[in-house]
C-alpha cells in the first residue's frame, strides 16, 4: 500500500523530526500534540533544521516550503487522523499512555490504517493486543535526529502482518531512510544495547571513577563513538533513558538491567537533558 498521508502524535524531540523528514519526501502529514505551546516549538525547530538542510546544499529553498506547507499542525487528535493512512506514535516512553492512546485510534482511525509506535522499549506485542488490529501495527523506532540519522528499526509484533512490514519498510525507503527489521523483545536491538552503556556511563560517574567530560572523551577517542554516552544521554532525555531501563529491568527481569540511582536522581531534580537545558552537560536556551 502506498502511504501519502501521515499522522504524527506527540511533537517532541522525535515527533517534529518525523514529520520534517515525512512532509520533505512529499507525505501530507498532520503533527498533533496535547500541547499548543509544543507545536509553536516544533514550527520553530523544524523551520531552524530546514535551514540549516539549504545551508548545507542538502535541500532547496522551495524544497523548504513545501515540506512546512506540507505540515498541519493541530491539538485535535480526531482532526489529524481523519485521512491517516499511517499514525505514528511519538508520545512519552509511558506504557500506560501510549496503551490508552492506541485504544483510543484503534477506534477513531479507518479500519485499513496502519498503527506505528516510535516507542524506545516497549513491547509492540502489547500495544497491538489493545487494538482491534495487531495485524497492523508495528514498531518504526526513527534516530535522533530524526532528519539526519539514517536508521529505522522496524520492529514486528507477534501479529504483524507481512503487509504491514512491507508497506512500512517502503515508506522508510522512500523516506531516505534505512529500515532493518528486527523482533519485538524489550529495547528491542538499539536500545537492549545502547540503554546499559549509558547507564553504565552513570554508575562511572556516580561511583566517582571519572568526571562527565573524561567518561566522554574515553568512549569518544578510544571506542571511536561521534558523542560520549553521557552527551548522548542529554540528547535523548534522561527521562527516555531511565523509562528504558525501567523496562529493560522489569520486562527482562535481571539486576543487570537496574538503572542507576544517579540517572533517577537527575530525573528527579527535573534535569532531563537537552530538552530542559540541564542534564550532565548545561545548555544555553
Ligand atoms: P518528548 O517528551 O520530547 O515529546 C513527547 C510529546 O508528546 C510531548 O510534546 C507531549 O506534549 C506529547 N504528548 C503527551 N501525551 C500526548 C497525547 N496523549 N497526545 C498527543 N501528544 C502527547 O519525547 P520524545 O523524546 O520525542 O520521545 C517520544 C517517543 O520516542 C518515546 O516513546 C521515546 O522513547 C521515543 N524515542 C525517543 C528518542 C530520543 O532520542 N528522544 C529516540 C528514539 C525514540
Amino acid at each position: 500500500m502506498a502511504i501519502d498521508n501521515i499522522t504524527v502524535i506527540g511533537g517532541g524531540t522525535m515527533g517534529n523530526g518525523i514529520a520534517h523528514v515525512c512532509a520533505q519526501y512529499g507525505r501530507s502529514v498532520y503533527l498533533t500534540d496535547v500541547s499548543k505551546e509544543v507545536l509553536d516549538n516544533a514550527l520553530t525547530t523544524i523551520s531552524k533544521n530546514l535551514d540549516r538542510q539549504v545551508k548545507k546544499g542538502i535541500i532547496d529553498e522551495s524544497t523548504k516550503d513545501e515540506t512546512i506547507r506540507k505540515i498541519n499542525f493541530t491539538t485535535s487528535l480526531e482532526e489529524a487522523v481523519v485521512e491517516a493512512q499511517l499514525v505514528i506514535e511519538a508520545v512519552p516512553e509511558n506504557a500506560d499512555l501510549k496503551l490508552n492512546l492506541f485504544k483510543q485510534l484503534d477506534s477513531i482511525v479507518a479500519s485499513e490504517t496502519i498503527l506505528a509506535s516510535n516507542t524506545s522499549s516497549i513491547s509492540i506485542t502489547a500495544i497491538a493486543a489493545n487494538t482491534s488490529r495487531p495485524d497492523r501495527v508495528i514498531g518504526m523506532h526513527f534516530m535522533n535526529p530524526v532528519p539526519v540519522m539514517k536508521l529505522i528499526e522496524i520492529i514486528r509484533g507477534l501479529a504483524t502482518s507481512d503487509d504491514t512490514a512491507t508497506s512500512v519498510i517502503e515508506l522508510s525507503k522512500e523516506l531516505g531512510k534505512i529500515p532493518v527489521t528486527v523482533n519485538d523483545f524489550p529495547g528491542f536491538v538499539s536500545n537492549r544495547i545502547l540503554g546499559p552503556m549509558i547507564n553504565e556511563a552513570v554508575f562511572a560517574l556516580m561511583e566517582g571513577v571519572a568526571d562527565v567530560s573524561a567518561i566522554d572523551e574515553v568512549m569518544k577517542l578510544g571506542m571511536n563513538h561521534p558523542m560520549g554516552p553521557l552527551a548522548l544521554a542529554d540528547l535523548i532525555g534522561l527521562d527516555t533513558c531511565l523509562s528504558i531501563m525501567e523496562v529493560l529491568h522489569k520486562e527482562l527481569g535481571d539486576d543487570r538491567y537496574r538503572p542507576c540511582p544517579l540517572l533517577r536522581k537527575y530525573v528527579a531534580a527535573g534535569w532531563l537533558g537537552r530538552k530542559t537545558g540541564q542534564g550532565f552537560y548545561k545548555y544555553d536556551a
